[in-house]
């Protein structure tokens, strides 16, 4: 199986050797990653420059790694491009990709834009506290997810989080309920406006929802599809 890592972090982010490492298991890898972080990049293109790729060195062996000064989207496509892939895998990003949160995910993109060209998408995320995430205690959680999700070869999009200390494996809806998402201005040390855009940690979700699973300690896989077409308002109208 030939398999393609990506993310918005950047390629030199820790979640990503980590999960290049445990999908190694799985079949050849490689990785095509933004040069620099592009985090809550969603579903951008670099549409109007030339994007190129260098050689990077990420300390994996027998990975080829290559760095982008693209999105993750752009990462993703320019991967599929240059050589055979069977599955892109997205991550695993530094914070949580629940609910309404997957409309600003650049690692959500990645995923989606490899679904787009016909190749299967997953997207991994886990909540970053005051340290950074600990991918060792992860990876067995990891592995046991990329063995339930790559055996199937069924052209699908996966969002996948880890809890930091999962005790199970859970199948989820998004969340759509609560967004957490807040503008909160300020005053820069010139005495001017200005916004933080952020988000606002919510109470708790509807059962069976990723954010519930998370709330939870159960690692989250909802399955997600690209059509957005809304079916009973489409009947509704065409029924008028
Ligand atoms: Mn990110």
């Amino acid at each position: 199986m030939n398999i393609l890592i990506t993310n918005d972090d950047g390629i030199y982010s820790p979640g990503l050797a980590s999960l290049a490492k445990i999908a190694s298991k799985f079949g050849k890898v490689r990785i095509v990653a933004p040069d620099v972080e592009r985090s809550a990049a969603s579903h951008a293109i670099t549409a109007h420059l030339p994007i190129s790729y260098k050689k990077a060195n990420i300390g994996l062996d027998d990975v080829q790694a290559f760095k982008v000064n693209g999105t993750p989207a752009d990462c993703a496509a320019l991967g599929i491009h240059l050589s055979k892939i069977d599955v892109v895998l997205s991550g695993i990003n530094m914070g949580p990709n629940l609910g309404n949160a997957i409309w600003h995910s650049g690692t959500l993109a990645a995923a989606k834009q490899a679904v787009l060209l016909g190749v299967r998408g997953i997207a991994l995320s886990t909540p970053v506290g005051k340290d950074d995430p600990d991918f060792e205690k992860l990876a067995p959680y990891v592995e046991e997810t990329l063995e339930i999700l790559l055996k199937d070869e069924k052209l699908a999009l996966y969002n996948v989080n880890f809890p930091p200390e999962p005790k199970g494996i859970k199948w989820t809806s998004q969340s759509v309920r609560l967004y957490d998402n807040k503008i909160v201005p300020a005053i820069d040390p010139m005495g001017r406006k200005h916004y933080w855009f952020t988000v606002i940690p919510l109470g708790a979700a509807e059962e069976g929802t990723d954010r519930w699973a998370i709330e939870n300690d159960f690692v989250s896989i909802t399955p997600l599809r690209l059509d957005l077409t809304n079916e009973a308002e489409l009947k509704r109208r065409l029924s008028e």
